[in-house]
């Protein structure tokens, strides 16, 4: 049985060290929100299927090649002649600010459709994560993401949103006319201090009023993100907050997508509140304090690695 089903689009990614305008080396990889979710997932120890569509070009095998050889179920992925695998490039600008330039317009991804994810949906996982990038990427995925969700909830399958909002995709209020009618679908709903809002209803008016409203619509459990600072997570019974665990800043992006997979797999495994949360910060701060969106993320057998003491030698 698989444990977690998600999809979207994964892009090519390339990293430069310079300004890229400069020219100089870049480092081939890939990068996806959802896909980064599933590597977290798979590495710590769960059966995860990522599904999508990329080009029918090298990237593309790339994209599917890396993720199988993360151990991430492709089997209803494929690659689709329509459009390109995407790309996006990363570009450290000063210190560990980094600008991040998509070229993600018209790619395979874009042509994504419900009878796409449907099938990968069958039999039923255990979970189902979807973010709010996918339904800013085209009519037909905006569809699938509807329709996989009322197909997993209406089956009882959990169902966690990570909101993810991308100005560059799509406006605030485009967003939110999307997201809102899934709230009660939604079991878990995980988002950034400043995206609550494009998920809770409009009349809410404060973070606790639009926590407090996605919690009567049926929301098992509201989770925000608060980079440095950690996360807060809501449910009925109580509300906790969790600091960040304190590491060297390599590489920011990427950490969300870190604490979703920690925060994942301790529901997974039923752990209580204060567990999912720590799992989530321990993994986003392995994002954190690594170079790549998911190429540090941590195995299970590493999760306590953040306890080694500074400097020290692991033989
Ligand atoms: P992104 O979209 O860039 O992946 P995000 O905005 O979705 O990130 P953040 O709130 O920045 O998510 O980070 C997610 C989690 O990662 C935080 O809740 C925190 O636990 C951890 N984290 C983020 N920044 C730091 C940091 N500087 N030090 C330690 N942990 C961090």
């Amino acid at each position: 049985m698989i444990d977690v089903a998600t999809f979207g689009e994964t892009m090519a990614a390339l990293r430069a060290s310079d300004p890229i305008r400069l020219g100089g080396t870049m480092r081939l990889s890939v990068a996806g929100a959802e896909s980064n979710v599933a590597i977290g997932l798979a590495r710590l120890g769960h059966r995860v299927r990522w599904t999508g569509l990329v080009g029918a070009d090298e990237t593309g095998e790339l994209v599917l090649r890396t993720l199988r050889a993360e151990g991430v179920d492709v089997s209803h992925a494929r690659s689709d002649g329509r459009g390109p695998t995407g790309l996006i490039l990363f570009e450290r600008r000063i210190g560990d600010l980094t600008r991040v330039i998509y070229h993600r317009a018209g790619s395979a991804a874009s042509y994504l459709a419900t009878g796409d994810v449907l099938p990968a949906l069958d039999p039923a996982p255990r979970l189902l994560h979807v973010t709010g990038i996918t339904p800013a990427l085209g009519p037909g995925p905006a569809a699938a993401v509807g329709a996989a969700v009322r197909t997993a909830a209406e089956a009882g399958v959990r169902v966690c949103l990570d909101v993810n909002h991308r100005s560059r995709l799509w406006s605030r209020d485009a967003a939110a006319e999307v997201l809102r009618p899934l709230a009660s679908r939604l079991s878990v709903v995980i988002a950034s201090d400043d995206e609550l809002e494009l998920v809770a209803p409009a009349s809410a008016a404060t973070e606790q009023d639009r926590v407090s409203a996605l919690l009567d619509a049926g929301v098992s459990e509201v989770v925000i993100k608060r980079g440095a600072d950690g996360a807060t997570g809501h449910t009925l019974a109580e509300t906790l907050h969790a600091k960040a665990r304190r590491v060297p800043v390599t590489d920011l992006v990427g950490a969300g997508d870190a604490f979703v997979a920690g925060h994942l797999s301790g529901l997974l495994d039923g752990l209580d509140l204060a567990g999912r949360l720590e799992r989530a910060v321990t993994a986003g701060a392995f994002a954190v304090a690594s170079p790549g969106d998911w190429e540090g993320l941590p195995t299970r057998a590493e999760l306590g690695l953040l306890d080694a003491l500074p400097g020290s030698t692991l033989r």
